[in-house]
């Protein structure tokens, strides 16, 4: 089982920043998000949007300030976990220590910092039945590495931004790629569409608007192909089998609220009630942070997130370390400035 000092949960701008601090703060730190990628609400949904309020940055896109955000973190070597669920929260007595429950395994930690923010992302799944089977082997939602699919027939279903930038960055992996739309436009920026066009008459993409997905045939998670149906007027005649050996669903992202009733924190409205000046919860060495966090005069933004997170890295390291090793090994951060 994986240890540590604090146990972060939420990699989005709180959870991040809180990260670097702690490790600024020379404690060993976890950081766990459900994502496969950090950066929160700035990453999954307004990624290209300019940000105005951060000081010292007049205007910066919110995935370039993930983008550092991340390098900044990263340069202290905090432990990540992605991809990982937290499900509950408990705590084990003998050990003195609390433990942070996935599907399939735990972390222990001495303190906990929740960072959930809206609440945990996920892709939109595919609604089939079969799709299930599939998954993980050659359905997937965000391709990790290229060259697991090099030579392949990829369909990818989708007509925003996330299916065409995919269309886009596989064209040169794929054997063949099959873009399907169930609309006849697609929702991309004009660069990305004037790309495609080119792509599509070299013969690189095919193209399939109105048509959305009718089945997906195979054995032992391998797909070999799958039907497509048209938006309007399906009849067997008008559907289109097609070879398909990775199928890449481009529907965007829903937000799971999480269940903290049985977490133990106190929750109001949704939010965890913290104190106004430690950001502590109800529950001992668990603090809460970011867009989570409820206090009195509470402002929900990317700098109330940076503030409380290297607010609580302090709190916490007052807590676990004696005054000797304060005394003694300073901090990391001491000897950064
Ligand atoms: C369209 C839009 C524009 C915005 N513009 C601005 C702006 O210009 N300036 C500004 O200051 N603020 C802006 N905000 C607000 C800002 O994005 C939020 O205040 C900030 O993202 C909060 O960060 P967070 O880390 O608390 O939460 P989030 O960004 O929501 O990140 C939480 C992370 O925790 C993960 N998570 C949740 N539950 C679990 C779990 N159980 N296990 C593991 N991981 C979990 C999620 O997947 C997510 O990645 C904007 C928000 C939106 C929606």
């Amino acid at each position: 089982m994986k240890t540590a000092d604090v146990a972060i949960i939420g990699g989005g701008p709180a959870g991040l920043f809180c990260a670097f601090e702690c490790r600024l703060m020379g404690l060993e730190c976890i950081l766990v998000e459900a994502l496969g990628n950090l950066g929160g609400q700035c990453a999954a949904l307004y990624p290209d949007k300019e940000i105005l309020d951060i000081p010292g940055l007049p205007r910066v896109l919110a995935r370039d300030l993930i983008s550092s955000l991340v390098k900044q973190t990263m340069q202290f070597e905090p432990q990540y976990l992605l991809e990982r669920k937290i499900t509950n929260l408990t705590k084990d007595v003998e050990a003195d220590a609390w433990r942070l429950c996935t599907s399939h395994d735990a972390i222990a930690c001495k303190s906990v910092v929740i960072a959930t923010g809206g609440g945990a992302f996920d892709f939109n799944k595919i609604p089939l039945p079969e799709a299930r089977q599939f998954e993980g082997v050659s359905l997937f939602y965000a391709i990790k590495d290229k060259s697991a699919v090099q030579g392949k027939i990829i369909s990818i279903i989708g007509g925003g931004d996330a299916a065409l930038d995919w269309t886009l960055a596989l064209a040169d992996t794929a054997k063949t790629i099959n873009l399907i739309h169930r609309r006849d436009n697609f929702k991309a920026t004009p660069i990305s569409l004037e790309r495609l066009a080119a792509l599509s008459d070299q013969g690189k993409v095919k193209v399939f608007t109105p048509f959305q997905l009718g089945a997906m045939a195979g054995h032992d998670g391998r797909l070999t192909s799958i039907t497509l149906v048209p938006s309007f007027g399906n009849t067997a005649a008008n559907q289109i089998p097609l070879d398909t050996d990775v199928l890449l669903a481009c529907f965007g992202l829903a937000t799971a609220r999480n269940s903290f009733e049985s977490w133990g924190v106190n929750v109001e409205n949704g939010k965890i009630v913290v104190d106004k000046a430690s950001y502590a919860t109800n529950l001992p060495l668990v603090y809460a942070i970011g867009d989570i966090a409820a206090y009195e005069g509470k402002i929900t933004s990317l700098l109330s997130a940076f503030a409380e997170g290297a607010a609580v890295a302090r709190s916490i390291r007052r807590q676990l370390k004696s005054q000797t090793e304060l005394d003694c090994r300073g901090s990391l951060a001491a000897s950064q400035r």
